[in-house]
């Protein structure tokens, strides 16, 4: 029988997590160890100064108290599964695009990167819209994609990040391979006054946009289709490796 790891950002009450285990107990079996709250942007962080709690919400289910999506994962290989490996790690359904730079504050996609680390084949899965979310939908997308990578493999050093239209699986005009794209919109900050008259600051983004360039996979979801984009580990910039050398002369 085939066991997937689950986890999230968005927290273990989410509705994308939710219908994403509900799918996949249609194929196998489903351990789902999820952040107690929503940690919306916590990236990769691993809890090293502070102890973890772990508490049991339903069969295979269970919240870890004050975890980040790594934590989760770590704990959910180690100790849930007692460092057997999944057949796959799925990370999401967040409730909301995870495109190109994002990816590097998203916990989303941390929890899949947390997996390829440990050497499991690892997938994350964004839903993209502005209205609400129809997760049942998007989750029928999300086991299509399963299903390939199930039959098909993954890529040596590779964890996919998966980016699903808020459309009916109907709607769906196709799957695409794509590259990160860019953002083209400006974060911004927020002055406040807390009620005792003190400044606060938010921070917050003017509005979503991505550049619009073929290929990416902006264009893609932008477009209709499923984007998959295939991510690595290395983050070395192998273009700039001999640019580099030549101007330190090395
Ligand atoms: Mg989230």
């Amino acid at each position: 029988m085939l066991t997937f790891l689950l986890t999230n950002d968005d927290g273990y009450f989410s509705e994308g997590i939710k219908a994403l285990r509900d799918t996949l107990k249609s194929i196998g079996r489903v351990v789902c160890v999820a952040p107690d709250r929503n940690l919306s942007g916590v990236g990769h962080s691993l809890t090293f100064n502070s102890p973890l709690r772990i508490r049991r919400v339903d069969e295979d289910f269970w919240t870890v108290i004050g975890g980040t999506p790594a934590d989760c994962v770590h704990l959910g290989y180690y100790l849930i599964l007692n460092g057997e490996k999944p057949d796959l790690l799925c990370s999401g359904i967040n409730e909301g695009p995870n495109l190109g730079e994002d990816i590097t504050y998203s916990g989303t996609v941390s929890g899949a990167m947390e997996g390829r680390i440990l050497g499991i084949p690892s997938v994350a899965f964004s839903a993209f819209g502005r209205d609400e979310i129809n997760f049942e939908e998007v989750a029928k997308c999300a086991k299509d994609v399963v299903l390939k990578v199930l039959e098909t493999g993954m890529p040596e050093d590779t964890y996919l990040n998966v980016n699903i239209p808020n459309l009916r699986r109907d709607e769906i005009k196709g799957f695409l391979i794509t590259r990160q794209g860019k953002r083209s919109y400006k974060e911004k900050v927020l002055r406040l006054s807390d009620p005792h008259g003190k400044p606060i600051y938010w921070i917050t983004a003017e509005e979503f946009g991505w550049r619009l360039e073929e290929g990416t996979d902006y264009w893609a979801v932008y477009h209709g289709y499923v984007s998959i984009t295939p991510l690595h580990l290395d983050l070395t910039n192998y273009r700039a490796l001999k640019e580099l050398k030549d101007r330190w002369k090395l």
